[in-house]
């Protein structure tokens, strides 16, 4: 059994992918290809932000984010201890620092009733990640942010295709950042992001800081990177928005399934609760339960592939940790340790979801 199985995906649109690769070899334009500009419309049409700037990954698309709003050594950035190390390694490159506020057990994304008392005057930007496929509250970090003047990043690269309060994902806030990471709810056959805004001139920063900061050819008024998407992901990212729609759907579906089964079953394990409000694309499908280690043994006996998402909290992260001043976040720190991660992706047949459930149970009981 496969954690993740895109080769079905694949299979179900082989012919539109394979066309429009061979439509990139044939113009031969590899760098800022037409399929970029193309992709980016789409996906304003999709998530109804004014603009999208497509870039090389998620991690690019957090960097050029705040690298946008003006980040420099010695900001504070707010985030959640309970990610991947993305969301705070690209604070550490700026020089910045990360400051952590913890989550909410339930959704597993930052508490905004801590947030408040996180801010301080070199507060900069406030960063939630929208985890497992669940967007953050954003509508409570928004006000508490708007009163402060303070731009919210969205770290979406993982509820890319999920709605908050009806809106979409990586539209909710200053500025959405997503990932095409293969394994990613929309994601290409390589590396790939994207940011998205309504403000204009955030977008224009975005779009020459991805181009090493030039407005004209030669011309470098900011410091920018390398951050592109290669036309190449742009044109198998098109063929997979055929497909997407209906696999957000599938996703919704399997994942409550998955709950409905569980809880049936079994009082052992804590299922992931999506807040009023909320639909969830499941990028993953995350339990928590007591013996992770036990679960995760005997699921391996009958060849159930597993993950763990995440199993160090951000702020135990050496890379981060010396950074910091002793942080307790006894939330994101408990989590870390119970949570495990289930297959999950839009074409998981039933039977293979019910032989799944019924191994949980059986080896819980
Ligand atoms: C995957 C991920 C990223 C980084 O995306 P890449 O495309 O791999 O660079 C950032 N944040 C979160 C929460 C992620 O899951």
């Amino acid at each position: 059994m496969q954690f993740i199985d895109l080769k079905t995906q694949y299979q179900k649109i082989d012919a539109l992918i394979q066309q429009r690769i061979n439509a990139v070899l044939e113009h031969g334009k590899f760098i800022m290809g037409p399929e970029v500009a193309e992709l980016e419309t789409r996906l304003e049409e999709y998530t109804g932000a004014a603009y999208c700037i497509n870039v090389a990954s998620g991690t690019d698309a957090l960097l050029i984010a705040m690298m946008a709003l003006d980040i420099k050594p010695g900001d504070e950035v707010i985030t959640t201890p309970f990610s991947f190390i993305s969301t705070a390694e690209t604070i550490v490159l700026l020089g910045a620092k990360p400051v952590f506020v913890d989550i909410q057990e339930d959704t597993y994304n930052l508490d905004p009733t801590l947030l408040e008392q996180a801010i301080t005057p070199k507060t900069k930007a406030i960063m939630p990640v929208s985890l497992y496929g669940q967007c953050a509250d954003f509508d409570t970090i928004n006000q508490i942010a708007e009163s402060h003047g303070i731009p919210v990043i969205e770290d979406a690269a993982q509820s890319f295709g999920a709605t908050y309060a009806g809106k979409k994902s990586c539209n909710l806030s200053t500025i959405g950042c997503t990932s095409f990471f293969p394994s990613k709810p929309f994601g290409a056959y390589g590396d790939g992001g994207a940011c998205f805004t309504n403000n204009e001139e955030l977008a224009t920063r975005m779009k020459h800081i991805r181009v090493h900061g030039q407005d004209k050819r030669y011309h470098h008024y900011i410091t920018g990177v390398n951050g592109r998407l290669d036309t190449i992901q742009a044109a198998i990212l098109l063929a997979k928005m055929e497909l997407f729609p209906e696999e957000v759907e599938a996703r919704k579906r399997i994942g409550a399934r998955y709950s409905q089964l569980i809880s049936e079953n079994t009082t052992e394990v804590g299922v992931p609760l999506i807040a009023e409000g909320n639909t969830s694309v499941y990028a993953q499908y995350t339990i928590r339960v007591k013996e992770r280690d036990k679960l995760i043994e005997k699921l391996k006996q009958n060849d159930i592939p597993t993950a763990i998402h995440y199993p160090i909290p951000l702020h135990k992260q050496p890379a981060i940790t010396s950074l910091q001043s002793s942080y307790s976040l006894p939330i994101a720190e408990n989590c870390s340790d119970h949570v495990m991660s289930l297959p999950m992706y839009p074409y998981l047949e039933e039977t293979t979801q019910d032989y799944i459930v019924e191994s949980v149970c059986k080896a819980l009981s």
